[in-house]
């Protein structure tokens, strides 16, 4: 089968595994047919991820802060920390790995180490929800602030339950009753507030209050109950993962199900490993991590992306095999993603969306509320529409992380997309539709939803050139000097002289000196072909455009 193979251009040795596809192609080469056989647990490849009931056991939580800028997540990450370390740890230090552990009531409770909405729903963006319990932050002296609204959102959107520690309550100005209220319209509406919210006062400087969160954070894991089996291969997801000059690929695994021990074979995303040695936060070397518990890892072949799934396999071949399966996975996947869900396709016949997922950007307060209305008010028995977030000025980073991370889209009311923003939504094929009238959104929004909805095309202005000299067995070759933009092959030209078009076509060639080229830009001489236009005159200007899809009112 080797010299087969390699005849065939595979260079492989004899434990090597090759795709189905291959193997077949090599069998037929020897009259033998092959069927193809899904792994399962009980041949010992790699457990499925599904839980009998009776073997599972309570786990820590899993907890992420949130909270408007400056209003403590980090000092309260420190405090959490320093109130916790035991008297043997003491003189440990600790490194940032993207997560820790902590005791309260000898009960355990891991925090994530990357505070904000951003690296949260980032994660889930992913397709990674590790967080079980949000604890926002709020400044008692600050109150809510924007990002405080945006991170309830995140939350809700990712239906986690929130803790509010009221942070600072040191300071002087410090008005915590305030805070309450603030969060009671928006919505979150606290314990002492006759709501289901527990908030706890907290002071991140002076470390006050910091016990009294913890129990809290556990009360809430109680109601929870949370729970995996911690005797079975491992499963987990990579929090942080980099490359070190001399300890080569490490990895932050957040154990989500069963028990990694050194030695086991893993596959973390498409990389596979075998795991050398475990460390916990304060670099103690760990034999094995239970469920919630973060540890680095050493021994992985390559570094692995945050938010790639760890599986322990059985035997190598195994965890190659599945570490090859992820990699097919994820270029099969990039390729659908390529195509981009745009609300024109989204309830088309053939897609199956139950839910249409909204973040609503507005200029001003008072457009936000009406919007809303209007667009929930067309939710139909098949569809819900839901306007998971909003809030007031342009469409930033977040605002499109939230979307993907929901598989929903963005309505703009006039404002802006932010540069980085919008290439973020290009990238993850986020649809964000902009506009200047209510009517048009909440229009579009209706037909969409029973499918209706066309994509509209509109003509973008891309270049103009002077045309200086005409040459061509038939005249056809405009010589031609680029004065704006950029001329393409095969866009829309139109032709001027005198101020007006006398003739329209496209540019079906461009060329400098000898050379095709496809683009020629401004400063630059070419020689322009044009289709469909005849009697190009010396001074004739040649305006040129491109189509563009636009999604609402207004250009992005
Ligand atoms: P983050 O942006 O939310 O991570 O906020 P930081 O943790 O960086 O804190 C912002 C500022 O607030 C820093 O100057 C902290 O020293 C200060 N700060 C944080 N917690 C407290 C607190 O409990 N009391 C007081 N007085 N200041 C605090």
């Amino acid at each position: 089968m080797i010299k087969e193979l390699i005849g065939r251009g595979f260079m492989v040795t004899i434990n090597q595994s090759v795709d189905f596809a291959t193997a077949s192609d090599v069998a037929g080469a020897f009259n033998v047919q092959v069927s193809p056989k899904a792994m399962d647990a009980s041949e010992g490849v790699i457990a499925a991820e599904i839980e009998e009931e009776e073997n599972l056991r309570p786990r820590p939580p899993v907890v992420t802060i949130l909270g408007h800028v400056d209003h403590g997540k980090t000092s309260l990450l420190d405090a959490i920390r320093q109130t916790n370390v035991t008297e043997q740890e003491a003189g440990g230090i600790t490194q940032h790995i993207g997560a820790y552990q902590v005791e309260a009531n000898n009960q355990k409770i891991t925090f994530l180490d990357t505070p904000g909405h951003e690296a949260f729903t980032a994660m889930r963006a992913r397709g990674a929800q590790v967080t079980d319990i949000a604890v926002l932050v709020v400044a008692a002296d600050d109150g809510v602030q924007p990002q405080t609204l945006e991170a309830i959102d995140h939350a809700k959107a990712a239906n986690v339950p929130l803790i509010v520690a009221i942070n600072k309550v040191d300071k002087a100005d410090a008005n915590p009753d305030r805070v309450k209220q603030q969060l009671a319209e928006a919505g979150v509406v606290v314990n002492d507030w006759g709501g289901d919210v527990e908030a706890v006062e907290v002071s991140a400087r002076r470390k006050t209050g910091i016990q009294d969160l913890l129990e809290t954070i556990l009360l809430v894991a109680e109601i929870k109950d949370l729970r995996a089996n911690p005797n079975r291969p491992a499963i987990g997801t990579v929090i942080e993962a980099q490359l070190d000059k001399t300890r080569g690929p490490l990895a932050t695994v957040l154990i989500e199900t069963g028990t990694l021990n050194v030695g086991d074979f893993v596959a973390v995303g498409a990389v596979p490993g075998k795991v050398r040695a475990m460390f916990n936060e304060r670099g103690k070397r760990l034999k094995k991590a239970e469920p919630a518990m973060p540890v680095e890892i050493l021994g992985l072949s390559d570094v692995p992306q945050a938010g790639d799934r760890l599986h322990a396999a059985p035997t190598e071949q195994a965890a190659k095999m599945f570490a090859q399966q992820h990699a097919q996975q994820i270029s099969q996947e990039a390729q659908a993603v390529a195509r981009p869900m745009t609300l024109e396709e989204m309830f088309k016949t053939d897609n199956q969306v139950k839910d249409l997922n909204i973040v609503l950007k507005a200029d001003v307060q008072g457009s936000l509320e009406p919007i809303q209305v209007s667009l929930e008010r067309l939710a139909t028995d098949e569809v819900k529409v839901k306007v998971i977030h909003q809030g007031t000025g342009n469409v930033t980073d977040s605002d499109v992380l939230l979307a993907q991370a929901s598989h929903g889209i963005i309505v703009g009311f006039n404002v802006r997309v932010e540069p980085g923003a919008k290439r973020a939504a290009e990238s993850a094929s986020v649809d964000v539709r902009l506009y200047n009238i209510i009517y048009d959104a909440v229009e579009d929004v209706r037909k969409a939803l029973i499918g209706m909805l066309e994509p509209k095309f509109a003509e973008v202005h891309e270049g103009r050139a002077e045309v200086r000299q005409i040459f061509g067995h038939n005249g056809e070759v405009a010589g031609s000097m680029i004065v704006d933009g950029r001329i393409t092959r095969n866009a829309i030209a139109r032709v001027l002289r005198g101020g007006k078009v006398v003739s329209e076509g496209r540019v079906e060639s461009l060329r400098r000196f000898k050379d095709d080229v496809r683009e020629v830009l401004a400063g630059y001489e070419c020689g322009i072909v044009l289709s469909g236009v005849a009697n190009l005159q010396v001074g004739d200007v040649i305006d040129t455009f491109r189509k563009e899809r636009v999604a609402g009112d207004v250009p992005l």
